[in-house]
């Protein structure tokens, strides 16, 4: 019998808020993103290995670890202030 593991990175953006960036020092628009490792059987995804929350600045490009907590509160900051947290652009993924 022959089995194909393997695991897959996916990116999924999540938000996208705008404050000062701590890097560049810039107001500029901020991507929260998760990531995700998946373990896939014959390259189908079946189960989450685990997942990180990341923040990165538009301008910069400079990515920061967040806690999922940091990730869903922005969720509820972009709600709060209506900037368009119902339709939030896409990103391009992995
Ligand atoms: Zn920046």
């Amino acid at each position: 019998m022959f089995l194909l593991f393997g695991t897959r990175a996916a990116q999924t953006l999540i938000n996208v808020v705008a404050f000062v960036c701590n890097v560049c020092g810039v107001h500029a628009e901020q991507r929260v993103i998760k990531r995700s490792t998946k373990l896939t059987l014959f390259f189908i995804p079946l189960i989450t290995m685990g997942s990180s929350y990341v923040n990165e600045c538009t301008n910069c490009g400079a990515v920061t670890r967040i806690t999922g907590a940091q990730a869903r509160h922005s969720l509820g900051w972009s709600a709060q202030r209506g900037t368009g947290a119902e339709d939030p652009p896409r990103g391009t993924g992995a």
